[in-house]
């Protein structure tokens, strides 16, 4: 695996690939790597010649200094799980190098309406950081493919309209969110949890599932379901920040009278200094018509993203 930091570096291999018609996948990600990264390594793998992954803790998306201090930098471990999976490259620059005059980039990637919402609410700023960063990688790495988890399903959607709206050259895949067998979903802030909050954490999925579940069985009160959720999350000693239903094709708020075709339940929440966040995407919620059908085929059409 080569490990580039310089941006000459990395467009001299890149152009190479591109004179051998290679097509390439980016795999951005922020380190201390887990499965749930692996696997998006090995989707991109699926579907390109050459995996180029990144690795930079983006200043501009964290709306907390001490968040951003936090956050863990695991670099030597993560290149070993890296070369184990047969990266073909490690993009791994310094703020200097993608941040030149500083991190308070002049041009910035907004999206109002996508941004601001959710997570976006809770966290200003976070989501113009993150498309401002990945449309600066895109033009960086120019791949045919990047991969995001679904896990970040607002993120995904968000770099699927800029793509769209930019005319960005850019397959975007969505790949599915890998789990503990409690049902948590993997992520590097996990690692803030102290061994009983591990293991508590997985209510949150739970609670996603219960939603879930109710809405499949034909219960239509969003509103009454969200606060239900919140009320459990924070009873089991979250302090949550939000539980939403939404349509997953704009993330826009469904009316009781909607027949959306794919709905997805979010939930954001605090558990101790660890901010988790997960959702669960419920596919052909319209088509699913009979009610009663539609719960006996709950665990079908109830999938994890
Ligand atoms: P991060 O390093 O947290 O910025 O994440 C980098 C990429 O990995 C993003 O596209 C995330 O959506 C994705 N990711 C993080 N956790 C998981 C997970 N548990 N399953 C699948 N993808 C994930």
């Amino acid at each position: 695996m080569q490990i580039v930091q310089s941006i000459e570096e990395l467009r001299s291999k890149l152009r190479q690939w591109k004179r051998e018609e290679q097509r390439v996948a980016l795999v951005p990600t922020m380190g201390h790597l887990h499965q749930g990264h692996v696997s998006l390594i090995e989707r991109a793998q699926a579907s390109a010649d050459k995996v180029v992954a990144s690795i930079y803790v983006n200043p501009s998306q964290f709306d907390r200094p001490d968040d951003l201090g936090n956050y863990p930098r695991t670099l030597e471990s993560d290149i070993e799980q890296l070369k184990a999976v047969s990266v073909d490259m490690l993009f791994a620059p310094t703020d200097a190098i993608i941040y030149p005059g500083g991190h308070s980039n002049k041009t910035r990637i907004d999206i109002p309406g996508m941004t601001n919402i959710l997570c976006g609410a809770h966290r200003p700023g976070h989501f113009i950081g993150v498309a401002t960063i990945v449309c600066k990688l895109f033009n960086l790495v120019q791949p045919n493919i990047a991969v995001f988890g679904k896990k970040d399903f607002q993120q995904l959607m968000i770099i699927r309209q800029m793509t769209s709206d930019l005319n960005l050259p850019v397959e975007i895949v969505g790949a599915p969110t890998w789990r503990e067998n409690s049902g948590l979903a993997m992520s590097s802030r996990n690692s803030y949890l102290n061994a009983d909050e591990f293991e508590k954490a997985s209510k949150i999925y739970q609670c996603l599932c219960e939603c879930a579940q109710a809405m499949l069985d034909g219960n239509r009160h969003f509103q009454e379901l969200e606060s239900r959720a919140i009320s459990q999350l924070n009873d089991a000693g979250f302090e949550s920040d939000y539980v939403s239903i939404r349509r997953a094709i704009d993330l826009t708020t469904p009316t009781d009278l909607d027949e959306p075709e794919s709905l997805v339940v979010l939930a954001a929440a605090f558990l101790g200094d660890a901010r988790l966040i997960d959702n669960l995407q419920i596919r052909d919620y319209s088509r699913s018509g009979n009610i009663a059908r539609a719960a006996a085929r709950a665990s079908e059409i109830v999938q994890s993203v």
